[in-house]
Order: C-alpha cells, then sequence, then structure tokens
C-alpha cells in the first residue's frame, strides 16, 4: 500500500509537536516555537491554559458525553452567556464551524420556506469566502480548487466582488434566500469588510428580506479585539457561526440566531449526536470565564497595537518583502511580494509558526493571550526572516 494511514489530504510539514506552554509549542525533538499559527486561530487562550485545563478535568471526572435527548446544563450556560454578550437571541451546538456554516444554511432556508416562500433557497456570498469542506460549504465558498472532483456543486448559491455593494444588490433575485460575508475574510487573505459595506449588505436584506449571515468562525471569539468583530462595525446579523477560538482548542462550534430568524428551528428540524456536550461546553465556559473578564480585551487590543507596530515597522523597512499589513485586532495579514510559502518556511525556520492564506498572505493568528517579550520576539523573527529572504 502507498497511502498513508493517515488519508493525505493535508500537505504536512515534517514535524511533531508534543506540547505547548502558552504561545509556544515544543516539538518532540525539542525544538520551541512561538506560535502565531495557534492550530489556525483556535487555540484562542494558548496551550494548556490552567483554567481550561482544570475546568476540563473538573468536568472529564464527572460527565463526558449525554445526549442531546435530555438537558445538558453547560448547553444552557454558555448559550445563555453568548446571547446576554450578542445580538443572539438562540444558540445551536456542533463540532466545528462547517457544521456552524450549514446550521446557519438551513436556518436561512426554513425561514423562509417555512412562512411558504419555497422559491427561496439562494444564498449570495463573496469571491474568496472560505466556509467549510462539506459539500454545502465548499458550494458556498465557491473556490474551484475546493470543488474539483466534487461534482455536482450543491445548487443555490451566488457569488459576488467582496466589497461591492452594487454586485451584491444586483445579485438579489425573487429566490434569495440570505447573504454570507465573513467580517474579515479570513482564509481568503485577511480582508477586512468596510463598515460601510456591511452596514449596506444589511439594509439590503431588511429591504429584501433576507438574512444577513456573518461567518465568524475565524473573527469570533475575541480574535479582531472584541469578542465579536461585528461589534466594531455596529451592524447585527440575523444569523452567525462561531467555531474556531470557542473551544480554545476544544472542537466546539456554534450558530447563533435572533428569535425571528430562528422561530421555525422547531423540534426535528435539526440536530447533532454531539454537539455542545459536556466537555465541550465546559471549555467554551471556561473559554468565555476568561474573556467576559474585566480587563480582558484591553490586554488583547494593547498588544495588538504593539505587534501592529512592530510588523508595520518592518514592513516599512522591507518593501521589496512585504507588499502590505492588513486585518483586524489579533488577526494580521501580511501580503508578500515573493512567495508566501517561502516566508511561512523561513520564519518557521527562525523559530516562528505562521500559517498562509490567500491572495499571497501570511497570517499572524496568535493566541489573545500573548505579551510584550512574545510580540519583540516574533516582530524580530519577522525582521530577521525579511532580511535573509531580501538578501537571497
Ligand atoms: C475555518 C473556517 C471555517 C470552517 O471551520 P471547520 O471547523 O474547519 O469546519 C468556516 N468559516 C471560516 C470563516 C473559517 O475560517
Amino acid at each position: 500500500m502507498a497511502i498513508s494511514a493517515v488519508m493525505p489530504v493535508f500537505a504536512r510539514t515534517d514535524i511533531v509537536f508534543d506540547r505547548g506552554e502558552g504561545a509556544w509549542l515544543i516539538a518532540a525533538d525539542g525544538r520551541r516555537f512561538l506560535d502565531f499559527a495557534a492550530g489556525v486561530a483556535v487555540n484562542s487562550l494558548g496551550h494548556v491554559h490552567p483554567h481550561l485545563v482544570a475546568k476540563l478535568k473538573e468536568q472529564a471526572d464527572k460527565l463526558w458525553h449525554c445526549s442531546n435527548l435530555y438537558r445538558v446544563a453547560g448547553q444552557e450556560k454558555v448559550a445563555g452567556r453568548l446571547v446576554a454578550n450578542s445580538f443572539a437571541d438562540t444558540v445551536f451546538f456542533c463540532n466545528s464551524g462547517a457544521e456552524a456554516m450549514e446550521c446557519a444554511l438551513k436556518v436561512a432556508r426554513r425561514y423562509h420556506q417555512a412562512q411558504g416562500a419555497k422559491e427561496k433557497h439562494r444564498v449570495i456570498t463573496a469571491r474568496g469566502a472560505f466556509h467549510g469542506r462539506t459539500l454545502a460549504t465548499i458550494s458556498a465558498g465557491g473556490q474551484e480548487k475546493h470543488l474539483e472532483g466534487f461534482a455536482p456543486k450543491v445548487e443555490g448559491f451566488d457569488q459576488v466582488a467582496l466589497g461591492n455593494l452594487n454586485e451584491a444588490r444586483a445579485a438579489v433575485t425573487s429566490q434569495t434566500a440570505a447573504v454570507v460575508v465573513e467580517p474579515v475574510q479570513g482564509e481568503g487573505g485577511i480582508l477586512p469588510c468596510d463598515p460601510d459595506y456591511l452596514r449596506g449588505l444589511r439594509a439590503m436584506a431588511d429591504e429584501f428580506g433576507l438574512l444577513l449571515i456573518f461567518d465568524e468562525v475565524q473573527t469570533g471569539m475575541g480574535r479582531t479585539g472584541k469578542l465579536f468583530a461585528y461589534e466594531w462595525s455596529g451592524v447585527t446579523p440575523d444569523v452567525m457561526a462561531l467555531a474556531k477560538g470557542l473551544g480554545g482548542g476544544f472542537p466546539v462550534g456554534a450558530c447563533l440566531a435572533t428569535e425571528r430568524a430562528a422561530r421555525f428551528m422547531t423540534p426535528g428540524s435539526h440536530g447533532s449526536t454531539f454537539g455542545g456536550n459536556p466537555l465541550a461546553m465546559a471549555a467554551a465556559d471556561a473559554v468565555l470565564d476568561v474573556m467576559l473578564a474585566p480587563g480582558f480585551f484591553e490586554g488583547v487590543n494593547a498588544a495588538a497595537a504593539k505587534l501592529w507596530l512592530g510588523v508595520r515597522t518592518v514592513a516599512a523597512k522591507y518593501p521589496k518583502v512585504f507588499a502590505e499589513v492588513r486585518g483586524k485586532g489579533l488577526m494580521i495579514g501580511l501580503k508578500c511580494v515573493g512567495p508566501n510559502g517561502d516566508m511561512v518556511a523561513r520564519l518557521m525556520a527562525n523559530g516562528l509558526l505562521t500559517v498562509a492564506a490567500g491572495d499571497n498572505v501570511v497570517r499572524l493568528v496568535p493566541p489573545l493571550i500573548i505579551g510584550d517579550a512574545e510580540i519583540k520576539a516574533a516582530v524580530a523573527i519577522i525582521e530577521k526572516s525579511a532580511a535573509e529572504l531580501a538578501a537571497a
């Protein structure tokens, strides 16, 4: 057999990490890396955060899983906290971002179809978007590289240019149910939406009776310096998908919605075996304990300001290496002049883990708890790597 036991769908770097400590990852061979990839924006509070470890261990000794056939106390608590701190009235728990988006798309179809508008199923999405790897979410994302070999596409997605309100409005038909956008497009290359664009989409949704869905799987849970990125714009969606940072490394996804949008999501209409199990809820609840504590976001924004200053200074010094710095909070994109993969590899060789994104971008998505020394160390590695690549 030539195929590896692990299905080879990832082009993996040849390294095995053995343990983590805050913003650091330690490889099995002892090498230490500053982790500005954070499991692709998942380890929101770094590795082995003491409060998360304590809460998860406490729950592990009591109850791991029990069915959604019964009330789950942790779900009621976490849902209550998410509702109290967002636009939403209700929350569905699942295990990943793609599932959270699937739920959001189902909420949108059902909202219209339960009211008799059987034709309404189409969803307007943005070019370059990423919403997950299920059949519906690769169709929503519309990227050829994700769709190849998986035809036929799930029908009903209309893609428009990100940021172009006229194009979005022109795409609305009598069959349109919803519009989906990432407030900062993540995998597409860290492209923040202008607040006016989000306001325009809100107005468009209201005018045509569509649901506005925000995919905050990557931007949510403090990544941009507020609990949810939409808070920067003041625009609230009808439905929102969360996942990545929500469990701090434990797989948890959530679909949040207003009562109006979700009122037809009645018993039997949707479900998940594992979604919102007690272990997952203990993790999410512990993450919220930390993020909702007074001063947490001041700390995130102060760290972000320092990191931005550092990377902007390096980028200005090496214009032949970096074309642009963009993003929001601790979600920073460094658009490269040369191949972004070369920069990711060079940074790693120098001890800094980052993630490539679309549009030739290197993503910095560190744990939200990074301190001054780690920011300084990361900026020094970025500078060293830029100098090496500029000289190459
Ligand atoms: C990562 C991501 C997803 C998919 O999440 P999975 O947990 O991998 O299914 C969806 N939307 C956005 C914006 C993401 O960044």
